[in-house]
């Protein structure tokens, strides 16, 4: 089912002793969800994800703006009307039930024409069971379960009323980083097979990047940027975008575009057309440096770390205010670790050019 959120505002009272003001978790949220995608809702702590999926699910009335799941305006539809299904962060299962219980429990306080046989609520347990793959736990209690297999019940759970739309809140914080990588596989290929429109909120731009189909980043309640993570990665619409992707983060420097060169420092390390003189901060990805003995840019190297087939060199700048370069090149390149300096060249694509000013990309 296609997800639209259309201008969404929500604000809050200003919590504290000394407050009078509002704030405002959402801003003027616009979004439109294609039917049968994932979504990954990312941003830093504090940036509304949460409000947002709260306004989704129906826990929440916005301030301003509508909700509509296919052509229906949920905007005023309370939460239990909206057939959304939720997975949290901590599981959020009862722990004196068994996983089978635990499953059919949402099913049990349907009503009226909802309701459903004995029968057929366990039969509906087991096929979703089988589908998260714990259909042979059935019996056990949460608290005999890993956490990986707590949050397959909970998702489980979350999918036995069959959804229009399925939210998930930070679902891998609590598991370790096997089980995490683990687990997100496994949402891939379970929101795959069922093709639920899905929201994934989190602050892992790692994660994010992943398992969405498209990701919408977030900063201050304001959406940034949306788009499929490669897009976003390799364009990223500003400073803020640009820095929220990728590890090792980008590389960000002060510089000048002067007659058609972007500098660093004294360094005229790129040509760039179409753009008047001004003062820019100018981003390169950690794979976007060449080591080259003629190289443009001029670097003090202070270190050089083995990652296997690449290697990281970490090296600064010194016209540039001595800002610490990482990059990553491959172990082949091979560096001249006696002489102190190191000298590279940049890749024009992974080199992202922002006014100083608004931050904005230019060109
Ligand atoms: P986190 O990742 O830390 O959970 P988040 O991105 O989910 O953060 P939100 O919880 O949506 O962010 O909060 C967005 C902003 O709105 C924050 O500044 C927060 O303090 C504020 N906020 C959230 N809920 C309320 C509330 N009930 N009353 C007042 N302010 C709130």
């Amino acid at each position: 089912m296609k997800v639209v959120l259309e201008n969404l505002t929500k604000k809050f009272p200003e919590r504290g002793r000394k407050a009078r003001g509002e704030v405002t978790a959402v801003s003027d949220m616009s979004v439109e969800i294609p039917d049968g995608k994932l979504i990954g809702l990312l941003g830093p702590s504090g940036c509304g994800k949460s409000t947002a999926l709260n306004l989704l699910c129906g826990l929440l009335k916005p301030t301003d703006g509508r909700i509509f799941f296919g052509e229906e305006d949920v905007t005023n539809l309370p939460a239990e009307k909206r057939g959304v299904g939720m997975v949290f962060q901590n599981y959020a299962l009862y722990p004196h039930l068994t996983v089978r219980q635990n499953i059919v429990f949402p099913l049990e306080n349907l009503r009226g024409k909802e309701k459903l046989s004995k029968e057929e609520m366990q039969r509906r347990a087991m096929e979703v069971a089988k589908l998260v793959q714990i259909d042979e736990l059935m019996e056990r209690k949460p608290g005999e379960l890993s956490g990986g297999q707590q949050q397959r019940v909970a998702i489980a759970r979350a999918l036995v009323k069959m959804p229009r739309i399925l939210l998930m809140d930070e679902p891998l914080s609590n598991l370790d980083a096997r089980l995490r990588l683990q687990t997100r596989e496994e949402i891939r290929r379970i929101q795959r097979e069922t093709k639920i429109t899905t929201v994934f909120v989190t602050h892992d731009q790692e994660e994010a990047m992943s398992i969405s189909d498209m990701i919408v980043v977030m900063n201050r309640g304001v959406v940034q940027q949306i788009g499929k993570p490669q897009e976003v990665y390799d364009r990223p619409v500003n400073l803020f975008v640009a820095k929220f992707l990728g590890t090792p983060p980008i590389n960000v420097f002060r510089g000048q575009i002067r007659q058609g060169m972007l500098y660093i420092g004294k360094d005229a390390v790129l040509r760039v057309q179409g753009c008047a003189d001004r003062e820019v901060f100018a981003g390169i990805r950690p794979e976007g440096f060449v080591l080259h003995p003629q190289g443009a840019l001029t670097c003090h190297l202070n270190g050089v770390e083995v990652l296997g087939r690449d290697i990281s060199v970490v090296s600064t700048n010194e016209a540039c205010e001595n800002t610490v370069i990482r990059s990553i090149i491959s172990a082949e390149s091979g560096v001249d670790t006696g002489s102190g300096t190191v000298r590279f060249h940049v890749k024009p694509e992974k080199v992202h050019i922002f006014d100083r000013e608004t931050q904005e990309r230019i060109p």
